[in-house]
């Protein structure tokens, strides 16, 4: 069988060239002799693989130098307590829940310090970005945090909210170089990459020199402080060297694709082709609220659980895997990563075509 429309939220689709090339240099990298993973972290090779990759991605991503780039492990949801463990000086952030992923970057945060609930959209399951010009912001708040792409429930933040000065923290986990950023809005810009840019196992934050201090809450462990990996270039301990690797590839994927302004253009074209579907099916239906809509992950349902299974299922004889929703939604999910083709796209909305046809 050769290779499937792979539709998952994440771990997700990657850029063939960039496995093909993988592939191609796994038993040897470069005249080493040997494989990326069995080679020093401190090797002269391995050096200029993570300094190669921080480069590109601040070029991709326009970066100032008064930011860090920090290649850590942990997943995304080590960063729910390191956020607070080092943010918090005042004990005090105000959160905006938008999903389960804030929720539970929320409920971290709780456990450092008064964490508050300031904006919701957990009275329609999550379905629209609540409006955020005019939030109580506390005064010592010492960040606002958002989750920037909602992977679930597929909405995305339009326009960033109003902080009232307050330093903004952002998961974009499943957002990730997706689109063009203007870095200085931000003071923390962090993602799993294993939703848009690499293998599982990496977290890319991007953090403002001035919120790396030695000043972080009592008890922190060493390994969670931002300070000791911005000090030795995220070379502290070893790093996930293999996965590092990959999204050093996947960025020079980018560049060439034209850098972030043109993958914006295909992306913004891709998930223009299914809502555009969506909006004109008698059958599947999008659950967002169209101007809060994500380019990356795009729920839909029938209103038939029997349908919305029969699909799934049809759907992956087909080739197209990975279109369950997730368990707390139910329906159908297409993320649409990046790295998914405009065929996969165009094929998927010709099969549901087809199946409307059939199951009318
Ligand atoms: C997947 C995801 C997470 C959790 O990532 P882990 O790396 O598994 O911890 C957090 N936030 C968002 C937005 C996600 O999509």
């Amino acid at each position: 069988m050769g290779r499937v429309y792979n539709f998952s939220a994440g771990p997700a689709v990657l850029p063939e060239e960039v496995l093909k090339e993988a592939a191609e240099e796994m038993l040897d990298y470069k005249g080493t002799g040997m494989s990326v993973m069995e080679m020093s972290h401190r090797s002269k090779a391995y050096e200029e693989i993570i300094q190669t990759a921080e480069q590109d991605i601040r070029d991709l991503m326009n970066i100032p130098d008064n930011y860090k780039v920090l290649f850590l492990q942990g997943g995304a949801s080590q960063q729910f307590a390191m956020i607070p463990m080092n943010l918090m000086k005042n004990r005090k952030a105000d959160y905006i829940i938008t999903g389960q992923w804030a929720k539970k970057a929320w409920q971290e945060a709780q456990i450092y310090g008064e964490a508050k609930a300031i904006a919701s959209s957990a009275d329609k399951t999550f379905s629209y970005i609540p409006d955020c010009s005019d939030l109580p912001i506390d005064d010592d708040a010492d960040y606002v945090y958002i989750c920037e792409n909602n992977t679930i429930y597929g909405t995305k933040f339009k326009t960033l909210p109003n902080t009232k000065g307050k330093t903004l923290v952002a998961d974009v986990s499943s957002c990730f170089l997706s689109e063009p950023v203007d870095v200085t809005k931000y003071g923390v810009i962090y993602g799993g990459v294993q939703k848009n840019v690499g293998p599982a196992g990496v977290v890319i934050v991007i953090i403002r020199e001035d919120l790396i201090t030695e000043d972080t809450l009592p008890g922190t462990p060493t390994m969670l402080k931002y300070k000791i990996h911005a000090d030795n270039n995220s070379l502290y301990n070893t790093p996930p060297a293999y996965g590092i690797y990959i999204c050093g590839k996947v960025f020079k994927w980018l560049k060439k694709q034209g850098g972030l302004e043109a993958i914006q253009k295909k992306n913004i074209e891709k998930a223009q082709i299914l809502y555009d579907f969506l909006d004109q099916s008698k059958m599947f239906h999008g659950t967002v609220r169209k101007e809060d809509r994500s380019l990356m992950n795009v729920p839909f349902v029938t209103g038939n659980e029997e349908l919305d299974a029969k699909f799934v299922k049809e759907a992956k004889a087909a080739g197209f895997e990975n279109l369950k929703g997730h368990r707390t939604v139910g329906g159908m999910r297409a993320s649409i990563y990046n790295a998914m083709p405009i065929e996969g796209v165009k094929k998927l909305v010709e099969f549901m075509k087809k199946f409307e046809e059939e199951n009318a």
